[in-house]
């Protein structure tokens, strides 16, 4: 398997990458980090939700640590455009955590604030500016900023860019970039009109696609409740008392969610955990190993966090939420049915999933078998036992010291708890003793179970 460390990247990113508990990559930072760190152009087709930022960004960093210059006023050495202000901060947020061990500067700009305070940040220069083009023209125009300098650009969510008519501010930005510089270019689709603008931008590119492949999914059956969103909780323990369920993975769309989800759980005596990004290192390892050797059977876990998650005899996979990004249903359902087991996945699905439903049956080319509510689910959802905290915390165990106290605290309404650093610190240094846990780990219980009911195969 590939690590982060097989990428050559500066040990102050990997230090970042560590502090975020990053020790996966994902499938485009795989396959985009090499050619990037050899300064080959780039065309990414891969949506976010797919780690694309590191993986654009990580090898950029690099390249801006390992040939450090002194920025000229009023200019970038890396130019980010994304289409909207969120993305364009979220963005620069990450780029500030991968670099957070480097002295580079991230500006972000964008529309509908006060356009003097970017003047004054971009004054001295910056290594990384991320920018929605209408702001980055206007301080262009206003003689606040030159792309001259600019020696790596990438342009985000180029469809999206096209579709909210960039087009004119695109073309005028990439006449003023100088001709020596590497691009990178990212779309979630590439139809024509794309491809035709990614040509405009890109030098002998290598591309790189994370589009779903659909047979993954033909040995899954797929099965589809339409259920309103308050109302899936009182599913979802129907549904964990009717199947026979060996291991079942979970999913949410937010790390809230899931732990909601094992509240929820506890309130009904079932057992559970979560792994998601706010845990520390030692509480996800602690629920993987739980999960992996049969302690608990169910783990409720989102996208990303379930990306590194490989466990055989997981019998089923229950979207409680269900993933906006058709390729992630692909990645969830794909945790089930390994070395050839039969696997099951049901999704949850409340009136405003409908299309994402539509999107990846389209995608997969397959079509979920409905499944009804259960006949006595009024009462059910009547009497939905009211959320409790796990009864031991999901994962700290007595092994996060940290942890504990903070929650101590708390519920003695004590000093406000360290900040997640502390845990995250911690959790870095867990991360190896994970991985080897994971390759010499045996699963108790090799089969997937028969599975109640009539399995109607689809797809
Ligand atoms: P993006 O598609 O770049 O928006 O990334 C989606 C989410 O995945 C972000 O919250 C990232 O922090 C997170 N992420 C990216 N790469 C990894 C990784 N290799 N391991 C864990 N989380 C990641």
């Amino acid at each position: 398997m590939t690590t982060f460390n097989d990428f050559g990247l500066h040990a102050d990113i990997n230090r970042a990458l560590a502090a975020k508990d990053y020790s996966v990559p994902t499938p485009i930072q795989t396959q985009a980090i090499p050619p990037l760190m050899k300064g080959r152009d780039l065309c990414g087709i891969a949506q976010t939700g797919t780690g694309k930022t590191a993986g654009f960004s990580l090898p950029s960093i690099h390249h801006l640590i390992t040939y450090p210059h002194k920025t000229n006023p009023r200019s970038c050495r890396m130019l980010v455009l994304a289409p909207t202000r969120e993305l364009a901060a979220q963005i620069a947020q990450s780029c500030r955590d991968y670099g957070r061990f480097t002295k580079l500067r991230v500006t972000t700009v964008f529309g509908g604030v006060p356009i003097n305070k970017q003047i004054r940040e971009l004054s001295q220069g910056v290594e990384i500016l991320v920018a929605t083009p209408g702001r980055l023209l206007d301080l262009i125009d206003q003689r606040a900023l030159r792309l001259d300098d600019v020696e790596i650009f990438v342009l985000d969510e180029a469809d999206q860019m096209m579709d909210m008519g960039f087009i004119h501010s695109l073309r005028r930005i990439a006449k003023l970039l100088p001709s020596r510089r590497q691009n990178l270019f990212f779309s979630a689709t590439m139809p024509k009109e794309i491809a035709h603008l990614a040509e405009q931008f890109l030098e002998d590119p290598v591309t790189v696609s994370v589009t779903p492949a659909a047979t993954t999914v033909e040995k899954i059956s797929q099965y589809a409740t339409f259920v309103e969103q308050k109302e899936k909780q009182a599913l979802l323990h129907a549904v964990i008392a009717s199947e026979d369920i060996d291991r079942a993975l979970i999913f949410t769309r937010t790390k809230h969610g899931a732990d909601r989800v094992v509240r929820h759980l506890a309130g009904a005596g079932i057992k559970a955990m979560a792994i998601h990004g706010n845990k520390s290192q030692s509480q996800r390892t602690h629920a993987l190993q739980a999960f992996r050797s049969g302690d608990i059977k169910l783990l409720v876990a989102t996208d990303i966090a379930a990306r590194g998650i490989d466990v055989s005899g997981v019998s089923h996979v229950i979207n409680f939420e269900i993933p906006n990004v058709p390729e992630q249903y692909v990645h969830r359902i794909g945790r089930t049915a390994r070395a050839g087991a039969e696997g099951k996945a049901i999704s949850f699905i409340a009136p405003d999933e409908r299309p994402y439903m539509r999107d990846i049956e389209r995608v997969t080319r397959s079509k979920s078998e409905p499944m009804p509510l259960p006949e006595n689910f009024n009462e059910l959802v009547r009497n939905l036992p009211k959320p409790v905290a796990p009864p031991r915390d999901t994962g700290s165990q007595g092994r996060d010291p940290n942890r504990q106290r903070q929650e101590a605290n708390r519920g003695r309404g004590g000093a406000k708890p360290q900040g997640e650093r502390g845990l995250r610190r911690d959790g870095a240094a867990g991360e190896g003793a994970e991985g080897q846990r994971k390759r010499r780990f045996r699963p108790r219980n090799k089969s997937v179970g028969a599975h109640k009911g009539a399995v109607k195969r689809v797809g």
